[in-house]
């Protein structure tokens, strides 16, 4: 029997790792630590009943693990054969325990490609990723295609970028491949900065050899021969399992000299940000791998013309790189047959906020808002009403409670004045003030804008300002269509996305929520 035990960033600050210590000493003192192997796990998604645990191969799924139980799980699970109820999920409202994850509607509703291996294997180990497939992917294209096949097959799979952009993947890689010069680079942005957001964290967590693999397809595709991986140093279990990755990846030959016998070599190492919201921004982020100060340049050229240290560069995120292993094995026909017209295979949420199950989760695109925060999500806590959903984090906006009925894909999103962003999924309830909400997003990249450029720097602490002085009851007339008026200026004039998305979250709430702001003025409170 195998035990998996969640070692996800959520599960380890519920003390999973007590759990999994007190289990290998319970099956120990028992006899059992030779036939019962335990398992360390990335994230299952399901961190609002952590410490999560599985056991195979019967595949039963128990929640909320704590040190103290393990004494009865052990006796009743591995001496008796009996399923312990009262670590089961329970259907919310018949209370009926539910053994087997599949069915506990948290999952039923998911479909798992970026995030497939998360919760199933050893991070650690290379031979779990190996043994589902892994490195299949890297070893065809290497001996069945030439680069522009995979380009052609990432582009007719219609892979869009997941950092938030939406950019087509393929069409990034081809203008990198037909760009002139011998020396290309691949880069991997795991500069994760939404508050709320751990898509990419737990993905690196979870399956870092898959982001490894699509890297090093990415880098055969376009011609480089080295690829960097740049996360924020926030991230130490990430970065702790991408090292152990790559030193695993290299022992193999499976990064490094001549792979799979076809003359192409490729490395990847990683470099640490410092936390730095504005590095998430492709320019911003080439600089401070290249030892300058994080700050945006303007576009064009854009990195896949004249990138890292001046050269061809494609520049993906986490979740990106995590899906085309999938697509190389599995065919751009499949992947294109899931989600919608213009929004093909699925995109992974995090679920914060008021919300009954927070946590990690992954949907083809389409599927609604409400499918993901009822079904998916379990609802708002306490009986209380749906307000608004925050999606696309402090460059995004907010969608009502009348738009619960929208399929989640980009052309949607940006429809409603947000958009889809990295993933981020924040959930309101009837108690949010949307101008609280707005002024945290607002004071979030006012604080992080780099001040290169004015409309920025000033333009956000000006709106900052009226926003404040609005939420302490001594807002003035005029001051909605002042706030709207900066706002569409910094999103014209400011030089980078940071500060051409930043006035989103005060723009969108005032669309939805006018009436918050005027009686927050009408009343001065
Ligand atoms: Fe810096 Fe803001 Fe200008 Fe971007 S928009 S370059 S973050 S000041």
């Amino acid at each position: 029997a195998h035990v998996l035990v969640c070692a996800g960033t959520g599960c380890t600050a519920s003390d999973s790792q007590a759990t999994r210590e007190a289990l290998i000493q319970e099956l120990a003192n028992r006899g059992l630590d030779r036939e019962i192997k335990v398992i360390e796990t990335g994230c299952f998604g399901f961190c609002r009943f952590g410490p999560n645990m599985m056991v195979y191969p019967e595949g039963v799924f128990y929640c909320t693990v704590r040190p103290e139980d393990i004494p009865e799980l052990v006796e009743e699970h591995f001496i008796k054969g009996r399923v312990l109820e009262r670590l089961l999920y329970k259907q919310p409202e018949t209370e009926v325990p539910v053994s087997s994850f599949e069915e506990i509607p948290f999952f039923k509703h998911q479909l798992r490609i970026a995030l497939r291996n998360c919760g199933v294997i050893n991070p650690e180990s290379i031979e779990e990723y190996i043994a589902r497939d892994g490195y299949l992917a890297l070893a065809k294209v290497l001996t069945e295609m030439k680069p522009i096949e995979v380009i052609e097959v990432i582009k007719k799979s219609g892979l869009r970028g997941r950092g938030g952009g939406g950019f087509p993947t393929g069409l990034k890689w081809e203008f990198a491949y037909r760009a002139p010069g011998p020396v290309k680079y691949i880069i991997c942005n795991a500069d994760e900065g939404d508050p709320g957001a751990f898509m990419d964290r737990s993905i690196l967590e979870g399956d870092p050899h898959a982001v490894l693999e699509g890297m090093a397809i990415a880098g055969y595709a376009i011609g480089a021969n080295q690829g960097y991986v740049y996360v924020r140093a926030e991230y130490p279990i990430a970065v702790q399992r991408l090292k152990i990755a790559i030193s695993q990846a290299r022992e193999k030959g499976l990064l490094g000299k001549n792979l799979f016998n076809s003359g192409f070599d490729f490395d990847i190492d990683i470099r640490l940000g410092a936390g730095a919201f504005v590095c998430g921004e492709e320019t911003a982020l080439i600089a401070s791998i290249e030892g300058r100060r994080g700050e945006p340049r303007p576009r064009p050229p854009f990195p896949a013309i004249s990138g890292l240290w001046g050269k061809p560069t494609v520049i993906n995120n986490v979740e990106t790189f995590a899906n085309i292993p999938t697509i190389i094995r599995n065919g751009w026909e499949w992947f294109a047959s899931i989600g919608t017209e213009k929004s093909k295979g699925t995109k992974v949420f995090a679920l914060a906020g008021k919300i009954k199950n927070n946590g990690l989760v992954e949907v083809p695109m389409g599927t609604t808002l409400g499918t993901v925060i009822y079904d998916i999500g379990g609802g708002i806590p306490g009986g209380k009403k749906f307000k608004a959903a925050q999606t696309g984090g402090p460059s995004g906006g907010c969608i009502p409670a009348e738009h619960l009925n929208v399929p989640i894909d980009y052309e949607s999103l940006t429809a409603l004045g947000t958009i889809m962003g990295s993933g981020g999924l924040i959930v309101l309830d009837e108690d949010t003030c949307m101008v609280d909400l707005a002024k945290f997003f607002l004071d979030f990249v006012k604080d992080e804008s780099c001040g290169k450029c004015t409309p920025c720097r000033i333009g956000t602490t000006r709106m900052l300002e009226i926003l404040d002085r609005i939420t302490k009851g001594q807002g003035q007339e005029g001051d909605i269509e002042l706030l709207i008026e900066l706002g569409q200026r910094i999103k014209d004039t400011a030089l980078c996305g940071l500060g051409q998305t930043a006035p989103n979250p005060v723009l969108s709430t005032i669309r939805y929520f006018r009436e918050e702001y005027e009686a927050h003025i009408r009343d001065k409170r």
